[in-house]
C-alpha cells in the first residue's frame, strides 16, 4: 500500500493549471486479451482533453502553463514537427489561459499550403502564429536547432516591446513537463489498486523522453515493480539515455523529492520505429488495423501504432509471459490519421 498523501504533497507543491479530464479512463481490452493470452488494459491519454483529441502533452502542460501563468507571461513559444501533437496541444492550452501561442515547426514532411491537414489545420483554426523551418538539406537536428535560434531572436524583439515570453521545449521535455507524468504514474497505480490489479508491464511510445522520464520517476517515488518498456518513435543516440535519466531526477527534485534515477532504471527499445520518424511500417499499420478491427479503437501511425506493434511482438514471442497484466499507455496522436498520405501509410 502506498502512502499517497505523502506523494500528493510533492505533486501539489508547484504551480499547476487545469487542462484536462483526470483521471483518464483505464479499461480492459477483453477480446484482444483473450486472443493474446494476457490481461491487457488501455490507459486512455488520448482522452485527456482539453479539445477532442487529447494526448500525453496535456499532463506536461498543466505544470508548464502553470509556471508560465505564475510568472505573468503573455506569450508562449514552442517547437516540433509541422504535424506535432505537442504543438497543437500547447496552442489549445494557451488559448484556455489567454496566452499568445507562437510555433516554430520543422517541416520533415512539407505541408501543402492549399491543403492544410490534421494538426496543422487545427493550429491554424486556433489562430496560432506559425513559422515553418524547411529542411533544405539540413538534418532534423540542425533544423531543430535553427528553429530555437529563430525563436530566441523573435523573443528578444517581443520582450523589447514589453511582452513577457515563455519557452516550452519540444515535446514539453523538461523537469516541469515530466512532473506531469510522475502524477500520471501515480494516477494509474491508484486506478489499478481500486480494481485490485497490479501491472506487470507498462508499454508506451517514447519520443523526446519527457513521458518516460516522468513514468520512471513515478515508479521510483511509489517504489513500484512494474516493468516500463518504452518503444522509440525515432532513433536516439546513446547519450539520450543519460539525458532522460537526468531529466527524471530533475523532475523529482522539482517536486521536492531527493530520489535519483539512473540509466539502469530506463528500458528503451529502438526495434520498432524503422524506417524513421513519421514514416509508417508494416508492423505499425498491422497493429492499427488489429486494434481497430478487434476492439473498435484507434491508434496513430507515428507513435502509438509503432509502440503497440512492439508490445504485440513482446507478447507473441513470449518475451513477456502469458497471463501477465499489461497496460498500454495510449498517448494520443490520432489526428495523424488525417495527415499527409506519406505519414498515414496504407491502412486499408
Ligand atoms: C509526443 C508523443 C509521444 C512521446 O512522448 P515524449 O514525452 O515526447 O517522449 C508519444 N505519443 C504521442 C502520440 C505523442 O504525441
Amino acid at each position: 500500500m502506498n502512502n499517497y498523501e505523502d506523494v500528493n504533497k510533492h505533486l501539489t507543491s508547484r504551480p499547476k493549471v487545469n487542462l484536462g479530464f483526470f483521471p483518464t479512463p483505464l479499461h480492459k481490452l477483453d477480446k484482444l486479451s483473450a486472443q493474446l493470452g494476457v490481461n491487457l488494459y488501455l490507459k486512455r491519454d488520448d482522452m485527456t482533453g482539453y479539445n477532442l483529441f487529447g494526448g500525453n502533452k496535456i499532463r506536461k502542460l498543466e505544470y508548464l502553463i502553470g509556471d508560465a501563468v505564475a510568472q505573468g507571461c503573455d506569450t508562449v513559444f514552442t517547437f516540433g514537427a509541422t504535424q506535432s501533437n505537442h504543438a497543437m496541444q500547447t496552442v489549445t492550452a494557451c488559448r484556455r489561459y489567454g496566452l499568445k501561442p507562437i510555433l516554430y515547426l520543422v517541416a520533415i514532411v512539407e505541408p501543402g499550403e492549399e491543403d492544410l491537414r490534421a494538426n496543422m489545420l487545427i493550429d491554424t483554426i486556433l489562430g496560432a502564429e506559425i513559422h515553418i523551418v524547411s529542411l533544405n538539406g539540413k538534418t532534423e537536428a540542425e533544423a531543430d536547432e535553427l528553429a530555437v535560434e529563430l525563436a530566441q531572436k523573435h523573443r528578444e524583439t517581443l520582450e523589447q516591446q514589453g511582452h513577457k515570453c515563455y519557452m516550452v521545449p519540444m515535446g514539453g521535455a523538461n523537469p516541469l513537463g515530466s512532473a506531469g507524468f510522475i502524477s500520471g504514474f501515480v494516477e494509474l497505480n491508484r486506478q489499478l489498486e481500486e480494481i485490485g490489479q497490479k501491472a506487470d508491464y507498462l508499454f508506451h511510445s517514447t519520443g523526446t523522453g519527457g513521458t518516460l522520464a516522468g513514468l520512471a520517476a513515478g515508479k521510483k517515488l511509489l517504489n513500484s515493480d512494474t516493468s516500463i518498456i518504452s518503444i522509440n518513435a525515432s532513433p536516439k543516440p546513446f547519450e539520450h539515455y543519460s539525458k532522460v535519466a537526468k531529466l527524471a531526477t530533475e523532475a523529482l527534485t522539482y517536486l521536492g523529492s531527493d530520489q535519483q534515477i539512473s540509466e539502469e532504471d530506463l528500458n528503451f527499445d529502438q526495434n520498432y520505429y524503422a524506417p524513421g520518424y513519421e514514416i509508417p511500417n508494416e508492423g505499425s499499420s498491422n497493429a492499427i488495423k488489429l486494434l481497430a478491427r478487434t476492439e473498435g479503437l484507434l491508434l496513430d501511425p507515428v507513435y502509438t501504432g509503432k509502440a503497440f506493434s512492439g508490445m504485440l511482438d513482446y507478447i507473441q514471442t513470449r518475451k513477456i509471459p502469458q497471463g501477465s497484466t499489461v497496460v498500454f499507455w495510449h498517448t494520443g496522436g490520432v489526428t495523424a490519421l488525417f495527415a499527409e498520405k506519406e505519414i498515414v501509410g496504407d491502412l486499408t
